[in-house]
């Protein structure tokens, strides 16, 4: 079903290398945030701060009396954040303890329907899962207190009393829960009180707060768009930059005359070869070529002169250049791939993790993974923006199979061959074709990948 909104991640980077000094200052703030995480992890993370964090005033409150703020010297927009966002993940946790209780209560054999039904209750209910296992006094929000006094009636009629059924909970907890503690530091949230697009000079960019109130670091972004999101900053202080994480709301496209069901088959030559036979993204191999050549000639470089900083950055800028370039490129081809192709549903087979084999062993190795699984990620996303249904199917043997009678054909270079049926076609094109064969309804008990 098609949602009217999805969400995804923008990225923002650096234009030039941040200065050591302010990097130290962007270091500082992350290694404060993970501290004070940690520190509320260790707080509130177990049993005992159940009582506290919902809705959580309670957490915020004693946290900021706690001192822990000033000394550390940290600009309370950040203190806040951090303090939140481990509150949500120890709410998540919660959450997810109490799912995989209830499941595993559902599933016992032992209880009763009505031992279930109390198990259920007692979960779910504000004031009595808590106090349970805090070993205090169950308090029943007054609305409860009817279907509370049913329940109880009913168990005392049980085999099993609630003081067991207590206890099961507790022995329940005592398995799930974990203690949550974070070791990075790569990076922090800001809201936009500790941040401000802008202009400095004539460069355009975003401040940040640091620890010296009153003095926001400006960094030059290489775009000048601007947002008002919470926003991540992930430090990459070996390259001297950052990466900046937007979550955007993005409405969802419906197209009414999209009708088709396309096939597709990704390669490192021509990015994407549909069942008809489309090529989209022809410079792709080349483009990656081009990547390829210039990396593995300044590995070479490299290896001879260690300590040469600023060819070091040379080759960092050129290679962000060239890698955007592809970025750039394969964006562009998915988005011609399905103005023409119009498709309502996308099949393209899932290539077994690791296995590359039938790929170009001159092409390296880890550019080879990034390339597949980047393109297939933009092809997912434009699906979901685009309304299009994406299917995964069993990539295994796809390009040896015949998409005319399924007989096993051969390949020689670029052309698939069937013995069987005198099927000759392009290798890529019979694969999009047997992707789309079998991804199609009637076949899909046998080759869906889920
Ligand atoms: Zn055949």
């Amino acid at each position: 079903m098609p949602q009217d909104k999805i969400y995804k991640t923008v990225h923002q980077y650096n234009k030039v290398p941040i200065p050591v000094e302010n990097m130290r200052k962007l270091q500082e703030i992350a290694r404060d945030y993970s501290c004070v995480k940690n520190y509320v992890y260790q707080r509130y993370g177990g049993v005992g701060g159940l009582t506290k964090i919902y809705p959580g005033y309670t957490v915020q409150n004693e946290m900021t009396r706690s001192g822990i703020r000033t000394q550390l010297g940290l600009p309370s927009v950040y203190f806040n954040l951090a303090v939140f966002e481990a509150l949500g993940d120890i709410k998540a946790q919660w959450t997810n303890i109490k799912i995989s209780i209830l499941e595993a209560a559902s599933q016992n054999e032992r209880f009763s329907s009505q031992e279930k039904h109390y198990l259920r209750f007692m979960v779910k209910t504000g004031g009595c899962f808590e106090h349970i296992l805090n070993g205090k006094k169950i308090v029943v929000p007054e609305k409860m207190e009817e279907a509370y006094h049913r329940i109880m009636v009913d168990i005392n009629g049980s085999s099993v009393c609630a003081e067991n059924l207590n206890r099961y909970l507790c022995r329940q907890v005592r398995k799930k829960i974990q203690r949550i503690q974070t070791d990075k530091a790569h990076g922090f949230s800001l809201t936009e009180r500790a941040y401000r697009y802008g202009t400095c000079g004539d460069e355009h960019g975003i401040f940040l707060s640091t620890k010296e109130s009153r003095k926001r670091i400006f960094v030059p972004l290489t775009d000048s768009n601007e947002y008002d999101k919470q926003l991540y900053i992930r430090l990459k202080p070996e390259d001297y930059g950052i990466e900046i994480a937007v979550p955007i709301g993005q409405k969802v496209r419906i197209h009414k005359d999209y009708a088709n069901e396309t096939g597709i088959s990704l390669g490192m030559r021509h990015m994407i070869t549909t069942d008809t036979g489309n090529i989209y993204g022809e410079c792709f191999g080349q483009f990656q070529q081009e990547l390829v050549e210039y990396l593995a000639a300044s590995d070479k470089t490299y290896r001879k002169e260690k300590k040469n900083n600023a060819g070091r950055k040379k080759y960092k800028a050129h290679k962000a250049k060239l890698d955007a370039r592809l970025v750039t490129y394969a964006n562009q081809e998915i988005n011609r791939m399905i103005a023409g192709e119009k498709p309502k549903v996308i099949y393209l087979p899932k290539y077994p993790q690791g296995n590359i084999k039938g790929y170009d062993k001159k092409i390296n190795y880890s550019v080879n993974l990034w390339k597949k699984g980047f393109v297939k990620d933009r092809i997912k996303q434009k699906c979901r923006e685009n309304s299009i249904e994406y299917v995964e199917v069993t990539g295994k043997a796809i390009s040896t199979e015949c998409s005319r009678c399924g007989a096993q054909g051969k390949y020689k270079k670029e052309v698939f061959l069937c013995e069987r049926c005198g099927y000759e076609d392009d290798k890529k094109i019979n694969a999009a074709k047997n992707a789309k064969k079998r991804g199609r309804p009637e076949q899909q008990d046998k080759h869906i990948v889920h």
